[in-house]
């Protein structure tokens, strides 16, 4: 699948300008006028600029925000209102999917293929999903015991002015994941996307505007988050920050909103666990398994990293794993053939070849891949490592990159343990065709979410989110929109 030329000359015609912010509904420039690259990670060329806001930008964003919440523009719209603007919305989003999907691989180096038939369709379904909920939030009566006469009911409220802030890996989708359900719920907005991706997120604005959601109710500023994010953290006029990022920045946001006890939703970073009994239906395992890690190259917080494979099947599987690896082919996203992109900068492939470096120091052994590509283009081979123990760093720690770790395991009875001896506890896979094996090992997992016989697939109905250090909260489903409500008991004397 390759971006038609139509979409190619639209975009063209979209990234000739500098990209402005919205704030209450204007375009604006920012006090400063600062103005950031956006850089393609598969050609290292600047392909676009954005303005990035500052403190009073941001300070500009949060009382457009206050006052349209407490002018309720947004929030006393009837729920069939709202429903239909965020049906609109997702309409807008497919209609122009050719434009947003060719940005996602442009700016952040994602497969066209896997950003038109994933991402895009993903971020149109979740305003569809939510904009199901707004007509279905509701409170519930109880009868209480006080001698008297009394009615007594609960009501769901909006949260209030809801800060969100996206990372790079998924910048369309982690927007629409935090967008569709704050709406829904009446909330009004200042969404932060990572100033890596700012280029799908503000196209995005663009679409936001004309769907007719009130100017004000949604504004939108990139920058960096040691300032805008910052600031949206410190507001005491924010009632709610929806974060997604790594561990390190979401323990910074933790201490900073201490003085104002604001809510705090965090989605943060993971180091899956992947267990694969004797049992398993290889031929679908090795796609699957493979699917998990090198997929987005890695860059995803759900990616399988750490492998556990029964010692019946340990030979078969690693060498079907080493075959799908060499038989990815990595390369721009533009480009038909290519099923892994690069990884988004100089800066985090270093990171990631450090962490290769450095398992092997510690042991580890290298079966394939663990190359940069020596072409322009911040590209990596999809890696795999064996030999790796309980101590070496590639177990213990987040590389967001094509990088398996494999773990030996002497016998399936200490599976358990050795999958649960991490800080995180996003998500995981298991594979096995026995059902009783299947459903024990998932509760014993300690993760958000679990995938038997397959890995990745992700709904707008399933909560996600994590356990441990892999965040607080969840997004997806009944529970997403929960996150961005308040509840009021009321208690009437008859
Ligand atoms: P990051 O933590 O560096 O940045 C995330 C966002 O936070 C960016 O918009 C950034 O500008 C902003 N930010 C940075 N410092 C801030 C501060 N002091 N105050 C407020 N905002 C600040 O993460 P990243 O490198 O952009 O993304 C990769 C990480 O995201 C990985 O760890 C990955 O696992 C995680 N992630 C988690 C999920 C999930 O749902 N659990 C999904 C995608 C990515």
């Amino acid at each position: 699948m390759t971006p038609t030329s139509t979409a190619l000359k639209q975009i063209q015609t979209f990234l000739a300008t500098e990209k402005k912010m919205l704030l209450n509904g204007q375009w604006c420039a920012g006090q400063k006028g600062e103005i950031l690259p956006a850089i393609n990670p598969a050609t290292e060329d600047i392909i676009g600029r954005f303005y990035a806001g500052g403190t009073g930008d941001v300070q500009v964003a949060i009382d457009a925000a206050h006052n349209s919440f407490h002018d309720k523009r947004w929030r006393n719209k009837t729920p069939a209102e709202k429903a239909r603007i965020l049906w609109r919305l997702a309409d807008l989003i497919e209609e122009h999917g050719d434009r947003l999907a060719l940005l996602e691989t442009l700016d952040g180096g994602k497969p066209y293929q896997a950003a038109r038939q994933g991402e895009i369709p993903m971020a149109a379904e979740s305003f569809r999903y939510y904009a199901g909920w707004c007509t279905k939030i509701s409170g519930r009566t109880s009868d209480i015991s006080i001698p008297g006469d009394f009615h007594c009911y609960s009501r769901r409220e909006p949260v209030g002015v809801v800060g969100l802030i996206t990372p790079w890996n998924g910048p369309l989708v982690m927007a629409a994941w935090k967008l569709a359900p704050a709406l829904a719920a009446g909330c009004s907005v200042i969404l932060k996307p990572s100033e890596v991706t700012s280029l799908s997120t503000l196209y995005l604005a663009e679409l936001i505007v004309e769907a007719g959601i009130p100017d004000g109710v949604v504004n939108i500023v990139p920058g960096p988050g040691a300032t805008v994010g910052a600031t949206l953290v410190n507001s005491p006029l924010v009632h709610k920050v929806s974060f997604t990022g790594s561990t390190q920045t979401g323990k910074s946001l933790v201490q900073a909103a201490m003085g104002n006890l604001k809510k705090l939703t965090l989605e943060l970073g993971g180091k899956s666990p992947v267990i694969v009994y004797k049992d398993a239906d290889l031929a679908k395992a090795i796609p699957g398994i493979a699917g998990g890690i090198f997929g987005n190259a890695g860059q995803v917080c759900v990616a399988g990293s750490r492998l556990f494979a029964a010692p019946e099947i340990y030979d078969d599987l690693l060498s079907g794993l080493i075959d799908y690896a060499q038989n990815i082919t990595v390369g721009d996203g533009v480009n038909p053939e290519t099923t892994m992109g690069p990884l988004i900068s100089e800066a985090h492939r270093a990171r990631v070849a450090g962490y290769v470096a450095k398992g092997l120091a510690q042991g580890a052994t290298l079966a394939t891949g663990g190359t940069a590509l020596d072409r322009k283009g911040y590209f990596m081979t999809p890696t795999i490592l064996t030999d790796v123990t309980p101590g070496n760093c590639v177990a213990a720690e987040e590389i967001f990159g094509p990088v398996l770790s494999v773990m030996k395991i002497d016998h399936m009875d200490h599976v358990i343990a050795a999958a649960n001896a991490t800080d995180f506890g996003l998500a995981g896979s298991v594979w096995t065709r026995d059902i009783s094996t299947a459903h024990k090992t998932v509760a014993d997992i300690r993760a958000g979410l679990m995938w038997i016989n397959c890995h990745g697939i992700p709904d707008m109905a399933i909560p996600f989110g994590g356990y441990n250090q892999s965040g607080w909260g969840r997004e997806g489903g009944p529970e997403g929109i929960e996150y961005y409500t308040e509840l009021k008991s009321v208690v009437t004397a008859l």
